[in-house]
């Protein structure tokens, strides 16, 4: 299980673990070294000590500590003197002695040596070389003479034991010491921890607070530590976004439901007056034409919403090709050609025979189809509309250009939104559902590019701009 706690706990205490492992061996390492020093120092002590009391009687070497002279005080538990052949001049009374090393130093030196193997078979060995100075020699003392001086070796050596057993102590205190640490620093971490994870806890509290129906609360970042308030602030502007997305999805169905009732209540009506008594076959055809007329506009609409709604979830991203803007639009002229007839409009073309664009045509035809649709219907008997293309610095422009009514400056903005229409009753006259801008913009703004309204007395110019790869 991946739990964040354990992760703070576990970090506390490895590093602890970390810290106390390595202050334990430097403490182990120079308590060892002060302890050897000590012994050391007694040792070397202790061979000064024998080689003061060594001396030569007539020509042998011999240990000859004075008689009220307690030398044992002075000396280590195991101890040996040796001449120059090797002979023991001296040593210390039975009992245990090491292994004793052969090696001799410089004279005046001394050597140290740990000796033996095992926990307390081991020992500490000092051996020192000095110089015996020479004596006359007594016998003859008419014509007195000097024996020469001789380098006697002591060695003294302490059993290692009673070190070993002091530090052995020494790293069970420090052991305890550290378990009490750990128990400690492994409570407080936990008890940390816990505080340092309130404020998710906290958070958490009140994001299970914000629901569907509450989505105006937010969280108030007042309370918390300043390293969670960007945290509280990304939240809060992700509920933002959820509230906006709400309501525009509940605004969405409140138009559609509203858009679907008035055609199905002009249906119904139709049919009712229909059936009150008995039709002659030119009603009955007129009643068929009217719902006819009705039903296709609501299949229509819907085919919009299905087409948004497809683009919205992203699943109708442009499949772009090197396309002829003339021809597209000429077709799309050719198409709205009947209805301007009707209304004496002149429809023309200002496209340059060799552009072309990188698009998807299928859906560049549907937004040039629509601002043509609107460029016609919103005109005024005998004007006319022109579709121009033209490359500009900010890349390929497409303008559709009417000599219509015009759209006031305030609603200019608001004509991309889904079920704008400036003119409800001017709409229905027309057909119009609202929903033709803001298709277009949808496909413009999926291809890159970006869709502009502009609007005068003399009519209307939509704009589409296209950067060019
Ligand atoms: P509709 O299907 O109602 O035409 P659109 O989304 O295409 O929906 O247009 C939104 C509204 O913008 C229209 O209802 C109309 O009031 C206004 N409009 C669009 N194009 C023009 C234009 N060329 N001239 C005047 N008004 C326009």
């Amino acid at each position: 299980m991946r739990s964040l706690r354990l992760k703070l706990i576990l970090g506390s205490l490895f590093v602890l673990g970390t810290v106390i492992i390595s202050f334990g061996l430097f403490v182990y390492f120079a308590k060892s070294r002060a302890l050897l020093s000590v012994m050391d120092g007694r040792l070397a002590a202790g061979v000064k000590a024998l080689a003061s009391h060594v001396e030569r009687d007539s020509g042998r070497l011999i240990f000859a500590p004075a008689e009220d002279y307690d030398i044992r005080g002075e000396l280590p538990p195991a101890y040996r003197i040796i001449d120059e052949q090797g002979r023991e001049i001296a040593r210390s009374a039975a009992g245990s002695s090491p292994a004793w090393p052969v090696e001799r130093p410089v004279e005046g030196r001394s050597l140290l040596a740990t000796m033996g193997t095992g926990k307390d078979g081991r020992w500490r060995v000092v051996t020192f070389s000095s110089r015996i100075s020479g004596e006359q020699d007594r016998a003859e003392e008419n014509e007195p003479s000097m024996t020469p001086a001789a380098v006697v070796t002591i060695q003294c050596a302490t059993p290692l034991g009673p070190i070993s057993h002091e530090l052995r102590e020494f790293v069970s205190q420090l052991a305890v010491l550290a378990l009490a640490a750990f128990l400690i620093a492994g409570g407080g971490s936990f008890l940390l921890a816990g505080r340092a994870l309130r404020p998710i806890r906290r958070i958490n509290e009140a994001l299970a607070n914000v629901s569907e129906t509450r989505l105006d609360e937010r969280l108030d970042p007042r309370p918390f530590d300043k390293e969670l308030h960007p945290l509280i602030g990304q939240l809060n502007a992700a509920l933002d976004r959820l509230e906006e997305a709400f309501r525009r999805e509940r605004q969405f169905t409140a138009d559609v439901s509203h858009e679907l009732r008035t055609p199905v209540a002009g249906i119904l009506s139709t049919i009712e007056v229909l059936l009150r008594k008995e039709r002659s076959e030119k009603e009955l055809r007129e009643a068929h034409e009217d719902n006819l007329e009705i039903g296709r506009s609501m299949q229509s609409m819907i085919e919009r919403l299905l087409l948004l709604a497809r683009m919205d979830a992203g699943k109708a991203s442009p499949r772009r090709q090197s396309t002829p803007l003339a021809a597209l639009v000429g077709e799309i002229l050719a198409a709205a050609g009947p209805e301007a007839q009707k209304r004496n409009l002149r429809l023309s073309q200002d496209v340059d025979a060799a552009l072309r664009a990188d698009i998807d045509p299928d859906q560049m035809k549907i937004v040039l189809a629509n601002l043509v649709d609107n460029a016609v219907r919103y005109n005024r008997p005998d004007g006319s509309v022109t579709v121009g293309a033209r490359r500009s610095p900010e890349g390929l422009v497409v303008e559709v250009r009417d000599s219509g009514m015009g759209i006031p400056a305030d609603q200019l903005p608001l004509v991309f939104d889904r079920f704008h229409r400036v003119d409800s009753s001017r709409s229905e006259e027309t057909g119009g559902c609202g929903l033709g801008l803001s298709i277009a913009r949808k496909i413009v703004e999926a291809h890159g590019g970006r869709i502009l309204a502009s609007s005068g007395p003399s009519g209307s110019v939509f704009s589409i701009i296209l950067p060019e790869a």
